[in-house]
């Protein structure tokens, strides 16, 4: 049974989840950064949390989710991923547009409409940026390697952050670049040198610095070394 929260206690315990995987970890400062609220904000909602048993707050530590809250948070960003594809998917928006409009409204959505959207969307395993939809009941989303690691033979399924750079976009739009496209890593230059891909029987250039930005699902290892 899926626990009642609010906007807010959702957006926070997305955002303990995302920083507790991070070497920082989530501190309360870094929090109130990140929701764009007051510290003192940000500390009343940890408490509030930490007393429904979602998160421990522990001086020096910091913010760390329980199991209940890991799965609460894993619920929220399956519920974003969804919406973001009922609006791309059924109402055409472009992907990239998809991120901002699903937080105006996700919150709102009654548990139940959310599975029957889930159903009607053909229960899709990524969102329209590229990122796995995770199960209902999961307690962790695998992350996605960037681009960049990747070694030439491998194949794998582009992902792109909803938060890249406009131009970055319209950059890798101009090389065929986006979520959903399978490249093929042709060559990587050493010494932090470019990545050459082949995309859609071409291949192209891109730097570390992107590449690095980008995300991928992998499909098979060939290592050719
Ligand atoms: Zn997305």
């Amino acid at each position: 049974m899926a626990e009642e929260l609010s906007r807010s206690d959702r957006e926070i315990l997305k955002a303990v989840y995302r920083l507790t995987k991070t070497e920082d970890g989530a501190h309360t400062g870094t929090l109130a950064d990140r929701m764009g609220v007051s510290p003192g904000t940000a500390t009343t909602a940890i408490k509030r949390l930490d007393e429904r048993g979602l998160l421990q707050h522990q001086p020096y530590r910091g913010v760390q989710l329980t199991k209940k809250g890991r799965r609460a948070a894993v619920a929220a960003i399956r519920r974003h991923r969804i919406v973001e594809r009922f609006l791309s998917d059924m109402l055409g928006y472009p992907w990239n547009e998809a991120d901002r409009l699903a937080g105006a409204f996700e919150h709102e959505l009654p548990q139940e409409v959310e599975e029957r959207l889930f159903v009607a969307l053909d229960r899709p395993s990524t969102c329209p940026h590229g990122f796995p939809i995770p199960e209902p009941d999961d307690a962790d989303i695998p992350d996605l390697p960037p681009l960049y690691a990747l070694q030439p033979g491998d194949v794998a399924v582009v992902a792109v952050p909803g938060s890249t750079d406009p131009d970055v976009v319209e950059f890798l739009a101009s090389l065929g670049l986006k979520p959903g496209v399978r490249v093929e890593v042709r060559e990587k230059h050493p010494f932090d040198g470019p990545l050459v891909l082949r995309v859609d029987g071409k291949d192209r250039t891109v730097g570390e610095k992107v590449a690095n930005q980008i995300f991928v699902k992998q499909e098979r290892k060939e290592r050719t070394a």
